[in-house]
């Protein structure tokens, strides 16, 4: 309908906004890399995040998971793909952080946590294929898209905006 396309519209935009403000928090490094991106993510935060790569998706369907610890973050994610895939999950994940996205209180995803790990933690958000039905999961890819995005600008100059529109328009 029309009142909700236009409404959608609205809060698709008002997503953008806040993934722009959340993307210039954070310097990109340079040269990139995505272990000191990650580091200074936790240098903003004031609390270290690891990254735990592992197969992932054969077990849970899932690409990347945020596991909130007390005392750090771990971001869990799929090892069976190409290293630039690899840097929009993880990405994405610091973006819920970035963003303060609240938790994923969702069974499944506790139930998954435990799965991976083995151990009983608050499971803060589980990122599947392209489930990005809800605003913050939106908003949490279009960070990742737009950061990768930026990173490659920075280094060939050629614009990946074409990715990000398809992202924006399914929503
Ligand atoms: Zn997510």
């Amino acid at each position: 309908m029309f009142t909700m396309r236009r409404h959608r519209k609205k809060s698709v935009r008002a997503a953008a906004d806040r993934v722009d403000a959340a993307l210039d928090t954070v310097a990109l490094p340079d040269p990139w890399q995505i272990g000191d991106y990650v580091d200074a993510v936790a240098a903003q935060r004031g609390r270290p995040i690891m990254l735990h790569a592992m197969p992932l998706r054969a077990s849970t369907g899932l690409c990347g998971l945020w596991l909130a610890l007390p005392d750090r973050d771990v971001i869990v994610h799929e090892t069976s793909t190409v290293d630039e895939h690899q840097e929009v999950i993880i990405c994405h994940e610091l973006a819920h952080m970035l963003l303060e996205h609240t938790s994923d209180t969702s069974l499944t995803a506790a139930e998954l946590a435990h799965q991976v790990t083995g151990v009983d933690m608050e499971v803060v958000r589980a990122r599947g294929h392209s489930n990005f039905d809800r605003i913050e999961e939106l908003e949490a890819e279009l960070f990742a898209r737009k950061l990768i995005a930026r990173v490659r600008d920075t280094h060939d100059g050629a614009p990946r905006e074409g990715k990000i529109r398809r992202i924006l328009d399914s929503f």
